[in-house]
């Protein structure tokens, strides 16, 4: 039997903004599997933040609006909890790292009351109990001189370092789910490559599930075990990471692909995918992706694709795939 940790049923997350209100997810649905790592790739704006902060409910109330869906987390629907009870998930339960360490760092507070904060709000544990408990989670994440770090300020640290705290922090109540967002845009590759090393350790010594959200298809391949490909606030395309490199089926996807810089050599132009991801407000009624598609046929204007298996664990939205299928093209 399948052990899924988290199952999200038909998310839809809005936003009220001058001239109406737009589904910035519309209608997400997917499993996680205990222990493994789920990449959620995507332009700018696809949806990918708003679907972690959808999960995490941290959608800004003002102006934005879970609509519909589930959130089970273990079997439970985390959008009936009572915020109180949502507070003990977060962080405790589940955790989540943003995409620039240093702005989500507190400057003002050292590193070590940063950490011992969570520990004593979400298990009480302080004094001497939380001075070990943070050094434990400073070495843990691979920092060296933890013991004068606790007394340091974000600023008197680099970038890959703060992003080390951040992890620290986020693993501090061993979560059983962790949703990195961007987690090494910020960081030059060196780092970058020594974060997600450390994600993935951590991972395994944890026995964690992992949603890492990027637009970078080199830090999908590097943690991820499953990859869902996100694009004006749905998902197009589903499958596990060899499956989605070796046989990308979405015109979005292969253009993903194809505009990859590590495939070109020194000075040959770039590829990459004509057009911009649409504005909200400026969705059609069919695929969203019609615009910029090279594919596109006079039904991707007028109907939207369903999200289809096509083979075990192999999840597509195209009509063009359909036809195909069909023996139509
Ligand atoms: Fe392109 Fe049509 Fe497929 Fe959309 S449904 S990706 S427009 S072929």
């Amino acid at each position: 039997m399948e052990d899924n940790i988290l199952e999200v049923r038909d998310l839809t997350t809005s936003f009220k903004v001058s001239g109406g209100k737009f589904k910035a997810v519309d209608g997400v649905s997917f499993k996680l599997k205990r222990g493994k790592v789920l990449g959620i790739v995507g332009e700018s704006g696809c949806g990918k933040s708003v679907t972690a902060m959808s999960i995490m409910r941290l959608i800004e109330k003002q102006n934005g609006l879970i609509e519909n869906g589930e959130v089970l987390f273990e079997g439970i629907n985390l959008l009936d909890l009572k915020e109180l009870d949502m507070n003990r998930v977060r962080g405790n339960e589940i955790s989540m790292i943003f995409q620039e360490p240093m702005i989500s760092l507190n400057p003002v507070i050292k590193i070590g009351n940063q950490i011992g904060e969570i520990l004593k709000v979400h298990r009480n544990i302080t004094g001497a109990q939380n001075k070990k408990r943070v050094i434990e989670m400073l070495k843990l994440v691979g920092i060296k001189r933890e013991e004068e770090i606790i007394n340091e300020y974000p600023h008197q640290l680099s970038g890959g370092m703060c992003q080390r705290v951040m992890i620290a922090m986020a693993l501090c109540c061993t979560p059983k789910l962790l949703i990195a967002d961007e987690p090494t845009t910020a960081l030059d590759v060196t780092v970058q490559a020594q974060v997600l090393d450390l994600i993935n350790d951590i991972k395994d010594k944890l026995n964690m599930s992992v949603i890492v959200i990027t637009h970078d298809l080199g830090v999908i391949c590097e943690v991820s075990d499953e990859v869902m490909v996100m694009y004006a606030g749905n998902v197009v395309e589903k499958a596990p990471v060899e499956e989605i490199f070796d046989n990308p089926i979405h015109p979005y996807t292969m253009g993903l692909m194809n505009s990859r810089p590590e495939d070109f050599k020194k000075g040959e132009p770039l590829k990459c995918i004509k057009g911009k991801v649409p504005k909200l407000s400026e969705l059609s009624e069919g695929c969203k992706f019609v615009n910029r598609c090279d594919y596109a046929m006079d039904i991707c204007k007028r109907c939207k694709p369903q999200l289809k298996t096509i083979k075990s664990g192999h999840d597509v939205s195209c009509f063009k795939y359909d036809l195909e299928e069909e023996g139509k093209l």
